[in-house]
């Protein structure tokens, strides 16, 4: 069933959208033909269509919805917040309440001394606001040259000029809007199932630390400011680096005075079970932590850098010297307003604990989808999980593009009422932190019965 066989009760409305609104990422001849997916109402982790069809959504948003759609007092704070105070200026020395008491409460549940919050629009405004303050904070300190900023391939730090060459998804069309390769260099992604044949998760770890190092040596220490990774790759592939690669990359980092940046826009407020997956998963405090999504579960746009008190303090030393950065919604009390409402619900409602226990068992039930033929692995941590599908198990081949095999099991998932997200060769799921078990076993049988059913179509 099409889009537009979904949406002909409400024609006009689809018809409006398919003629004038443009979607990020849109395929444009589908998207001519099919138009979209509209919905028009979301209660916890379901979603409803214009013609009134109901779907588990297992995407969360866009990995964001993590306390789940349609709660009152979440709409009541942003109401009221809205008629009290909806907007004030927060440049140089103006803020207002909403912004203040959410800073602190940030401060409170980062790891170290990350005391100093920047807040931004969102997950891009965040990772290319961080990276300004790279440069900013070596050039204070004397070392002007320290701008390269290292990342790896298959990772995603969001969708501004900058931030989209930073990161390098594979199969992003990078060569048709010539991204920006100045000072920017890609190590290897550390991906487990696709690191060389027959070798170990140490070797491979060894192998992944030592192009950090062969790469620092080769371009210079004096000339590399930052080291910008995702603590699990979200977009790349929910990947899942081998033990103890984070801590080993932060190491070379802290040796060569290099900032690290955790790019927790995905990872953070309970996706994996945490606040913030840097400390508490995988031991280690970075220098800066961009976060979004989950920071206000995606009901209005906020994003935040949260840096540490010695980068402050080296910035600020002296007195008479600006961080000349910000957004006309920067600290906006609206979406302030509902970032401290979503944390004071995660707290009240457990919300971390409980992500750690359906998580785990999201993990255990989705294991089972592993013997079905299409399915090369299954990966995840908690609530953060993809199904990656290959042509050959053996081999790891992966089928022709062609084949739009993850497309079409999402398609499938849909028409029985599940929204998973397709992506490269992967379906990628990162739900609600509010599903629950028996949720769980809807989403995994259905997205079986889906890979089945497209198994049946290939052969
Ligand atoms: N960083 C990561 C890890 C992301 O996954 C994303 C978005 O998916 C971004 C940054 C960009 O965030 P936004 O879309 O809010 O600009």
């Amino acid at each position: 069933m099409t889009h537009a066989a979904h949406a002909l009760a409400n024609e006009a409305l689809w018809e409006k959208d398919r003629a004038h609104a443009v979607h990020p990422w849109t395929n444009f001849g589908p998207f001519e033909e099919r138009g979209s997916l509209i919905f028009t109402r979301g209660e916890g982790c379901y979603l409803w269509d214009a013609d009134g069809r109901r779907y588990f959504d297992a995407i969360g948003g866009m990995w964001c919805t993590n306390i789940g759609l349609g709660r009152r007092e979440m709409a009541d704070a942003i109401a009221e917040q809205a008629l009290r105070l909806g907007y004030s200026n927060f440049f140089v020395d103006t803020g207002n309440d909403a912004a203040a008491l959410l800073a602190a409460k940030l401060a409170e549940l980062a790891p170290g001394d990350l005391n100093r919050v920047h807040f931004t629009t969102g997950g891009s405004t965040a990772v290319d606001t961080a990276i300004r303050m790279v440069a900013y904070y070596h050039h204070v300190r004397g070392h002007p040259e320290k701008t390269h900023v290292v990342s790896r391939e298959a990772s995603y730090h969001g969708s501004t000029y900058l931030t989209i060459s930073v990161g390098k998804r594979y199969g992003d069309r990078i060569e048709e809007f010539r991204y920006k390769e100045d000072g920017i260099h890609h190590l290897s992604s550390p991906n487990l199932y696709r690191r060389p044949a027959g070798m170990d998760e140490d070797a491979f770890c060894d192998l992944l630390v030592a192009e950090f190092e062969d790469l620092i040596a080769r371009v210079g220490a004096d000339r590399i400011g930052g080291f910008i990774a995702e603590p699990i790759q979200a977009s790349g592939g929910i990947v899942i680096p081998p033990a103890g690669y984070l801590k080993r990359m932060w190491e070379v980092c802290r040796r060569h005075d290099i900032l690290f940046i955790a790019d927790e826009v995905v990872t953070a407020f309970g996706r994996i079970g945490h606040w913030f997956a840097s400390e508490a998963e995988f031991g280690i405090v970075p220098d800066m932590i961009t976060t979004a999504k989950g920071l206000t579960s995606g009901y209005v746009p906020l994003g935040a850098v949260i840096f540490s008190d010695r980068i402050w303090a080296t910035m600020a030393e002296g007195g008479h010297r600006w961080f000349s950065t910000g957004f006309t919604y920067s600290g906006h009390p609206v979406s302030c307003r509902a970032g401290l409402k979503n944390i004071e619900i995660m707290e009240r409602e457990g919300l971390l604990a409980r992500a750690t226990d359906v998580g785990r068992y999201f993990e255990e039930r989705l294991a089972t989808l592993a013997e079905l033929p299409l399915v090369g692995n299954v990966r995840g941590r908690k609530l953060m999980a993809c199904v990656e599908s290959v042509a050959n198990r053996e081999t790891k081949e992966p089928l022709p593009d062609e084949v739009g095999e993850s497309k079409r099991i999402s398609d499938a998932c849909e028409a029985m009422g599940l929204m998973v997200r397709p992506m490269g060769h992967l379906n990628v799921m990162s739900p609600p932190l509010v599903i629950t078990r028996d949720e769980v076993d809807f989403v995994v049988e259905t997205l079986g019965q889906a890979i089945r059913q497209v198994t049946d179509e290939l052969v």
